[in-house]
């Protein structure tokens, strides 16, 4: 149509040639797998990025190839990102945490040929390389002179490097094109792949940078700690490169000294990730008597905040808990709560309480509840059902692969359960097949942990339904202390007995001293509900 917009393609390439030109001082700061700290500014990964082009050129790579990595948050790895996406190229960021044969499954069914490694992951390389019937190249993200000794034909990502020119045009192509893959692990068969475009990451990392998103901007110091291989550290790396926000990586020190220490360092203002490395920072912190300073905000998604963790951010280290829900298949960013005029209206207990709910859609992500007959049900904060969403960053199927099940009516079915209330504020309930059923009545799991994690003694904690000869389904407490603390089952009862209604009771609390994570960090319910299901039929 005539006197219409220029007709622009959105690409992730453009990411890197803005922050080039706007933001060229600018620092990205990592922590190198190898040891030491690196630093250097958007200018100088600009080119590295062309060079990486230049690279993936010379080792065959070609348009829509999918491209492995198998590493940390390092400004290596951010180099890929730009370097294979812009190339044309899909880049293919593998959890390094999956079981070996899922990474073998998942290597091959992307069809990889190139994979790019940090030292750290060489020994599983090493042992499931044999398996790996289509990988050619194996490129190590490390100094030349820390190349290590292997029985594999290794090649060095540094080295390769310098003999590259940093000259590169960036090829156009339409919007619509793959751009990364990042595959999700249900805890039943194999991991299904998502594939997003250079249209839903622009788009996505647009929408997050708002104030009423994770508000990024030249500003902003931020540190995401959720891994560049689980939905690309939720777009921040895209994020920090159109705002030109100093971006620092972690590299493999995700434990508490490590982080406080770059937090310290880099004084950092934002910080992102899954509840269980807070709960190693907010340890660390409360053994050394250490105060995080720089920090504003803390966004944490991928399970539940609990409201003592949204507490002690408050009040010990003076940091706003946004609490955000989302998933891999939503690229991920779903729901953010944010600071706001309601919410700054309230009184702080009252605040703690609806920072506990993950918050409303960001603008791009429309959802709904529906109940068992697929209707959608009414906003009152009450009712519950099946969470459904859809929007331009929203996968509308799995990469190569037949079940559709998830998607109905162009909504895709999140398998979590929530509320949504009048003011638009979604609360999960639980996953579908984590709800306790007892009595025919529905339990939140995620409820009774959260006020579980709340006691001073208590590490971590899970909540899950086991078989009951009465009821159908109990709740049963899983209790971690914390060293050197105590704690008696009576005294947990007690200490959830005026915070949940009676028939939400754990009927039975056993202290244990781990309990089993997903990949992604959050906790296997399925293997517990299995460990523990004669805990009330007494068989
Ligand atoms: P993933 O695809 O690995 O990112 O996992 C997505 C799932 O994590 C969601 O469907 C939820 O079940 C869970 N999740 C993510 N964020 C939250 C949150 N803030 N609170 C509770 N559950 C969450």
């Amino acid at each position: 149509m005539h006197g219409l917009m220029m007709d622009m393609q959105l690409s992730i390439a453009s990411f890197i040639t803005h922050a080039e030109k706007v933001h060229s001082r600018a620092r990205i700061v990592s922590r190198k797998p190898e040891g030491g700290i690196f630093s250097y500014t958007y200018a100088d990964a600009a080119k590295r990025v062309r060079q990486a082009a230049n690279l993936l050129k010379k080792l065959g790579v070609k348009h829509q190839d999918r491209v492995a990595t198998l590493a940390w948050n390092t400004h290596r790895h951010y180099e890929l990102y730009f370097a294979v996406s812009g190339s044309g190229a899909i880049l293919h960021t593998v959890n390094p945490r999956l079981f070996p044969e899922q990474i073998i499954y998942i290597l091959n069914h992307a069809e990889d040929e190139v994979l790019f490694v940090d030292i750290q992951f060489i020994p599983l390389i090493e042992k499931i390389k044999s398996q790996l019937l289509l990988l050619k190249h194996i490129v190590v993200l490390v100094d030349k002179e820390k190349m290590p000794q292997s029985t594999l034909p290794l090649v060095c990502y540094e080295e390769l490097l310098a003999a590259e020119s940093d000259r590169y045009e960036w090829p156009q192509f339409d919007e619509n094109t793959a751009a990364t893959l990042c595959y999700t692990s249900g805890t039943t068969g194999h991991p299904k792949g998502v594939l997003y475009s250079h249209r839903s990451t622009v788009i996505h990392a647009m929408g997050s940078v708002s104030l009423d998103a994770l508000g990024i901007s030249s500003a902003t110091v931020v540190l995401p700690v959720v891994p560049m291989f689980h939905v690309n550290a939720w777009g921040v790396p895209y994020a920090a490169t159109a705002s030109g926000a100093t971006l620092v990586l972690p590299g493999a020190g995700m434990d508490g000294a490590s982080i406080f220490e770059l937090i310290d360092n880099e004084k950092a203002n934002l910080l992102l990730g899954v509840p269980t490395v807070w709960l190693a920072l907010l340890q660390y912190c409360e053994r050394e008597k250490k105060t995080l300073h720089s920090v504003q905000e803390v966004v944490i998604g991928g399970s539940a905040a609990p409201m003592s963790m949204i507490r002690e951010f408050q009040e010990k280290h003076n940091a706003f808990v946004i609490h955000a829900w989302g998933m891999t298949e939503m690229s991920p960013m779903g729901t953010l709560n944010t600071m706001n005029p309601h919410m700054a209206s309230l009184s702080q207990e009252e605040r703690y309480k609806l920072q506990t709910k993950q918050g409303r859609p960001i603008y791009g992500v429309e959802l709904r509840i529906v109940g068992a007959d697929g209707l959608p049900m009414p906003h009152d904060g009450k009712s519950f059902g099946r969470l459904q969403v859809r929007g331009p960053w929203i996968a509308k199927s799995y990469y190569k692969h037949e079940d559709r099940s998830a998607w109905e009516d162009g909504w895709f079915d999140t398998g979590d359960v929530a509320t949504v209330d009048e003011n638009g504020y979604m609360n999960i309930v639980d996953r579908a097949k984590d709800v306790i059923k007892s009595g025919g009545e529905w339990i939140s799991s995620i409820d009774v942990e959260n006020i579980a994690v709340g006691h001073p003694a208590v590490a971590e904690c899970a909540v899950v339904g086991v078989p009951h000869p009465k009821w159908d389904e109990r709740p049963l407490l899983l209790v971690i202390k914390k060293p050197g603390q105590d704690v008696t089952k009576e005294q947990m009862l007690e200490f959830l007995a005026d915070k949940i209604v009676k028939w939400w009771m754990p009927d039975e609390v056993l202290f244990v001293t781990e309990l089993p994570h997903t990949p992604t960090g959050k906790l296997l319910k399925r293997d517990l509900r299995e460990t523990f299901k004669d805990v009330y039929t007494g068989h």
